[in-house]
């Protein structure tokens, strides 16, 4: 049996990178407290890495953990992993063949637990938003990250607010909606439902993940290009003596936000400094004629992004409008170190995805075909040379849940500025405005307050689940009796879920103290056992509870059945 050593936590730092100034690792991402420049980087250790990791490396399994140390997560107790990463690099050889091109590589991350490899940056984005002790997030997204994001919440115990431009598929709304996130759809464009997603989450004080500016979701896009360079070595041989991983020539993706991208280059570069490739890819970016914002703005020379404010392709896993800092930052990369910018019709990906699926076996969404006509094209046009090595990222291929799983009441829409009909002139015009605020208010207006007092973490991860996914509650936990009625003193809940079996001061205390107090003794409460009462605890708990459930024979319909009649709602409307 192997014996894995537990991570060594690692320095890291976060520093500006514009000014260069250090500031110590936060989450979420702030901005440089010296210049304001909204785009720090994680540096760390290289040096202690570098000497730390061919023994390391050896013992630890193949995925995306491996690499802990360049990762900024301190604690492991708090990383939340469905089995991601680790997926195969294949050797593409029909392909191979007809192109004349003898090393072709797919990373396959359809491999990904929900099919995506969006679920490398769930999976880390996630893990640091446990350890940072976030219990809530947002996220606007044109598909694939909430999928993703979804899973991870779900299992870590984190409601996810998602919210969607009305064209990303009912397919995928679906497969959100599933995983118990909260599914708002807003008919307007992805970089509207962004700004949409920003209010909602001032208004509510949620945090909601910044995309390219948070240090987490590119970081976590590194352990592609760390992957890439073992697995490249083991198909290729290292480079050189002394220099242990590959780097190609190539990285070809289908880039909306620029995160793949960006993280495989940094991972690379980290590489590089530490010794372990002896060189560093060029990258090959490929958009959707109808909203390819990166390649149309590096064609005209700009350093600054020229968004596509009406974006026209099929490909919605990839209409981005607006790049912002990502283009700036890949305009850089590729200006000083090659590489190209190129755009493919929604025809040529169609055609691309059947190619790969007939001549590989690999059957993939549109998205991740788009980066293989794009290295049609730039194989075609010589940009890319037959006898280089190329690694394409077939990125995705998400299958979406089955459609007769769900109810009717798990979406929200919301207006924005696609108008789907003709709206009828309003009686009472109001600003578009007011009019979003109203309607972010209803999504607000069902909060109710329930405390937990429960002192196993798991059980209360689970109530709290239960609760997150069934209603918008407002949930807060205590760990132990004393912390639980202090809690219930300060919040005044409408509810608590006591648990019985605590240290110290068990739920008997807890119960006895809150019916002695004139405020508190009318506050329904749900007691959760784990183990039999005597018939005489029973006796004690009679007609002070309202609903008495055991650890383990309760499904959740019991519990949120109980909760709504107690809250003294109709059957069906917090569902
Ligand atoms: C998100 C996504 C992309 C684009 O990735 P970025 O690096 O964030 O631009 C490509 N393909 C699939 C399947 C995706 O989910
Ligand atoms: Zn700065």
């Amino acid at each position: 049996m192997l014996v894995i050593p537990t991570a060594i936590p690692m320095k890291v730092e976060l520093e500006c990178e514009a000014c260069g100034h250090h500031q110590p690792y936060l989450v979420p991402t702030p901005p440089c407290p010296h210049c304001g420049h909204d785009w720090v980087e994680a540096r760390y250790d290289y040096e202690s890495v570098r000497t730390l990791w061919p023994a390391i490396l050896e013992q630890r399994p193949f995925t995306m953990w491996r690499y802990r140390e360049l990762l900024p997560l301190r604690d492991d107790a708090y990383q939340i992993t469905l089995g991601e990463g680790g997926t195969p690099l294949l050797r593409a050889r029909n392909l191979s063949m007809m192109l004349g091109t003898p090393n072709l590589f797919i990373k396959d991350e359809r491999q990904n637990p929900t099919n995506s490899f969006k679920d490398r940056q769930a999976a880390l984005v996630i893990s640091m938003l446990k350890e940072a002790n976030l219990t809530e997030f947002i996220v606007a997204s044109t598909g694939n990250v909430a999928i993703s994001y979804s899973a991870y919440s779900s299992h870590a115990g984190i409601k996810l607010w998602t919210f969607l431009p009305s064209l990303v598929p009912p397919e995928k709304m679906r497969e959100i909606a599933i995983y118990g996130s909260e599914v708002v759809k807003v008919t307007a464009t992805y970089d509207a439902t962004k700004k949409v997603a920003a209010r909602f989450s001032h208004h509510k004080g949620i945090a909601k993940g910044r995309g390219i500016r948070d240090v987490g979701t590119r970081e976590s896009m590194k352990t592609l290009a760390f992957e890439v360079a073992e697995q490249l070595a083991a198909h290729l041989g290292p480079p050189q003596p002394g220099i242990p991983w590959r780097a190609p020539d190539w990285y070809i993706q289908a880039v909306s936000g620029g995160m793949g991208p960006i993280g495989f280059w940094k991972g690379y570069c980290e590489l590089y400094q530490m010794g372990l490739v002896d060189r560093i890819p060029k990258l090959a970016i490929i958009q959707a004629s109808g909203c390819a914002p990166m390649v149309h703005s590096f064609q005209k020379g700009l350093s600054e992004a020229e968004p596509v404010t009406d974006p026209h392709t099929q490909v919605i896993t990839i209409a981005t409008g607006d790049p912002g800092p990502a283009y700036s930052y890949l305009y850089k990369v590729i200006k000083e170190h090659g590489g190209a910018f190129e755009e493919v019709t929604d025809e040529e990906t169609f055609r691309a995805l059947h190619v790969l699926a007939k001549m590989e076996g690999i059957s993939m969404e549109a998205a991740a075909a788009a980066a293989f006509a794009g290295l049609f094209r730039l194989l075609s046009k010589g940009i890319i040379k037959r006898d280089e090595t190329v690694v394409v990222n077939c990125s995705g291929h998400t299958f979406p849940v089955e459609k007769f799983l769900l109810g009717r009441d798990w979406l929200k829409v919301l207006p924005g500025t696609l108008a789907t009909t003709p709206l009828p002139t309003p009686a009472r015009p109001k600003s578009t405005a007011e009019n979003l605020l109203g309607a972010l208010d209803q999504i607000d207006a069902r909060v109710q307050r329930i405390v937990i007092v429960e002192d196993n973490p798991d059980a209360a991860r689970l109530l709290r689940r239960i609760l997150q996914t069934r209603g918008d509650f407002q949930i807060s936990e205590a760990h132990t009796g004393p912390e639980g009625l202090a809690l219930i003193r300060a919040l005044h809940p409408d509810m608590v879920l006591l648990d019985m079996m605590m240290p110290d001061m068990d739920g008997f205390a807890v119960l006895d103290h809150l019916k002695a107090d004139e405020e508190l003794k009318d506050i329904p409460i749900i007691v959760i056992t784990a183990k039999e009462l005597t018939l005489q605890e029973r006796k004690r708990l009679q007609g002070q509870i309202q609903i008495l459930l055991q650890k383990g024979t309760f499904m959740d319909e019991d519990l949120l059945e109980g909760i709504n009649a107690l809250l003294g709602k109709e059957e069906g409307e917090t569902a």
